[in-house]
């Protein structure tokens, strides 16, 4: 049996008469987490709007162990176990953090798990443990990423998918953020889609990466790989001066692969 957990193949999305990404390709194998990184712009956003359902392809698909899920109302391909936690984590402000967790665990009839699965977000984000009574719109930006993250694993889903988790945040509260991610993927077998502008942050928790530039792959591999690789180096990797150099070069490459 097959190990891809999520494909997508050749997928064109388009806002009006703007092509956003056009033809990307990508595997997600079951078990891992890909980063998929790239400039403003790029088409990440896009791209996993179009693989939860929110935003329609015009071309392409998208397969979900194997089957065809391109183009289903978002809620439809949550029901598949997709989870996703859209930039700038969008928690319910007005709700408690226990409520918020409540609303992730939705449809659920399983009782016992769901307060079980409670208890996991709060030893993974203790932070959260203490103000688990507290509205969700007093916490900070670190704690309701987490809160997102939780809410989003209180569906138990196969697949996560994080657009952004970093926005805002300190290179510290990054870091812990990822390394939850990654014990709840490694722990709880999660399988999770990155999406990143931190690419080093992103690199460090991810198996494998991909580049989006203008709406196309541009680059991809094993993240041990593209972490070694001058171009992410220079363009991503936070060296100022060679970022220059980088973005220069970035800009006069024509083609990647
Ligand atoms: P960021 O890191 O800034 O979120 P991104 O890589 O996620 O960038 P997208 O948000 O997917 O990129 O944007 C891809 C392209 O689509 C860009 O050219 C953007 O201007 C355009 N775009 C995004 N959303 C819309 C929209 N609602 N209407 C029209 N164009 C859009």
């Amino acid at each position: 049996m097959s190990d891809i957990l999520l494909e997508t193949r050749n997928l064109e999305t388009f806002y009006g008469p703007i092509m956003a990404i056009s033809g990307i390709s990508l595997v997600v194998r079951e078990g891992s987490i890909v980063t998929v990184l790239g400039a403003n712009g790029a088409g990440k956003t896009t791209l996993m709007k179009t693989i939860s359902g929110a935003v329609d392809c015009k071309k392409g698909k998208v397969l979900f162990r194997g089957a065809e899920i391109q183009n289903l109302a978002p809620d439809v391909v949550a029901g598949f176990g997709i989870g996703h936690v859209p930039e700038g984590r969008e928690v319910f402000p007005f709700m408690t953090v226990m409520e918020n967790l409540r609303v992730g665990a939705w449809g659920r009839k399983d009782h016992d798990a769901v307060a079980r699965d409670i208890e996991q977000v709060f030893a993974y984000f203790p932070d959260l443990s203490a103000k688990r009574e507290g509205m969700a719109g007093f916490l900070s930006g670190g704690q309701q990423q987490m809160l997102a993250i939780g809410r989003a694993f209180m569906g138990r889903p196969a697949l996560m998918i994080l657009d952004e988790p970093s926005l805002g945040l300190s290179p510290l509260l990054t870091r812990t953020i990822f390394q939850i991610v990654r014990r709840i993927n490694r722990e709880q077998g999660v399988t999770v889609l990155l999406v990143e502008q931190n690419a080093n942050a992103a690199l460090q928790v991810a198996d494998h990466g991909y580049v989006l530039e203008l709406g196309r792959v541009a680059m991809e591999g094993p993240s041990s790989e593209l972490i070694e690789s001058e171009d992410i180096k220079e363009f991503y990797l936070g060296k100022a001066e060679a970022g220059v150099r980088g973005e220069k070069r970035w800009k006069k490459r024509k083609t990647w692969r």
